[in-house]
């Protein structure tokens, strides 16, 4: 599949698909997958389910209706495996980030984990979210990751979501009961009639299986996610998405979204200022897509602040090359231009944590 940057959202059957907790089953060649990925330059997120069946033969229960309780207390410990089960698959260094849905309906704390997963994400680490069951209200419950990982996806500015799980996709019948059952590949518009087809009502309350990977899907494309559901047990699923070949259902972002982004940072924000790049800078930000370090600059002009908008111009040709968010004032920059990112605090100040003045996400190229 064509994406830079993806959220890959796995599901408990992958993760600990037995009694006996995780298991490199399925988990092994999803982290071949999420390996060759990287190793094209692709970043990824995992949200990972699991903690509950993990941790589910560590806490005792006598009856199968476990009570909440019982299930934030499997998670917690069931959480210790899971990470150690992913660790395991990976030469490059995991991180564990718990969240609930609430810490990312608040504005600062959206902030501070998206700030979070940008950093480690520069420094070649693999972010791993699940759910804080613990401190998750009983409202929310345990067991909706995907939803989750539709919010992670825009905290992080993914143009991809993956949902593996132990089902092919979206099938115009229930697959388990028609054999006349046919996989959807594409699906351009979320209706009542395919929540209809995945036999879920939109409007009933149960969660879990296909209605929370549709909702899902329905809050990504809303942002300019592409989403697909594909079955992660099948091995040659990941051979086929490494070959841009859909294996699933592929939900299609809304393209209005994008544009609207690009829009407003080209023509709604004035630039308060310029930042004047070299040869090295304009290479990288054009050819590799990437962020504007202090490194690369050569002049700044006019009085501007942290967050206000500059345009970025080629110190050859002179050109506006293109236009983002500076995360530092006009003033500091003068200070840092020229130098390596790390000197960044010794010039600055401890305050000052950011090694990126113009971020690619926040940046359009023209
Ligand atoms: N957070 C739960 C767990 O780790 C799972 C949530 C879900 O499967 O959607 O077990």
């Amino acid at each position: 599949m064509d994406f830079n940057r993806a959220v890959i959202k796995v599901g408990s059957a992958l993760v600990a698909p037995t009694e006996n907790g995780c298991s490199g089953k399925y988990t092994l060649a999803i982290s071949q997958f999420i390996t060759k990925c990287q190793q094209q330059g692709k970043e990824i997120i995992l949200v990972s389910s699991g903690g509950v069946a993990a941790g589910r033969s560590l806490i005792q229960h006598g009856s199968p209706n476990l009570s909440l309780a019982t299930k934030k207390a499997m998670s917690s410990v069931g959480q210790m495996q899971m990470m150690a089960n992913w660790q395991r698959f990976f030469d490059i260094p995991c991180s564990q980030i718990l969240i609930t849905q609430e810490d990312l309906a608040d504005r600062r704390r959206f902030i501070s984990i998206k700030h979070t997963i940008r950093i480690q994400l520069d420094n070649g680490v693999l972010p791993i979210v699940n759910e804080n069951d613990t401190v998750a209200s009983a409202s929310s419950s345990v067991g909706d990751n995907d939803n989750l990982a539709a919010l992670v996806a825009q905290v992080c500015e993914a143009d991809s979501l993956f949902i593996l799980s132990d089902i092919d996709g979206v099938f115009t019948k229930d697959p388990n009961i028609n054999d006349d059952a046919v996989l959807i590949p594409e699906i351009e518009e979320i209706t009542d009639e395919i929540y209809d087809m995945a036999g879920v009502s939109r409007n009933h309350l149960a969660t879990g299986g296909m209605k929370t990977k549709i909702q899902a899907a329905e809050k990504a494309v809303e942002h300019g996610i592409n989403t697909y559901i594909v079955n992660g047990t099948r091995s040659e699923v990941f051979a086929s998405l490494l070959q841009e070949i859909n294996p699933g259902t592929r939900f299609a972002a809304d393209k209005n979204i994008i544009t609207a982004k690009k829009h407003w940072l080209k023509h709604t924000l004035k630039s308060q200022g310029s930042i004047t790049i070299d040869n090295g800078a304009v290479k990288a930000l054009v050819n590799k897509g990437a962020s504007l370090l202090p490194a690369g600059i050569k002049s700044v002009k006019n009085r501007f602040k942290a967050g206000d908008s500059v345009d970025l111009i080629d110190h050859q040709s002179k050109k506006v090359i293109a236009k983002g968010i500076s995360l530092f004032s006009h003033n500091d920059l003068k200070r840092i231009m020229g130098k390596h990112s790390d000197e960044i605090t010794n010039v600055l100040g401890e305050h000052h944590q950011s090694s990126v003045v113009v971020h690619r996400d926040d940046m359009v190229l023209f």
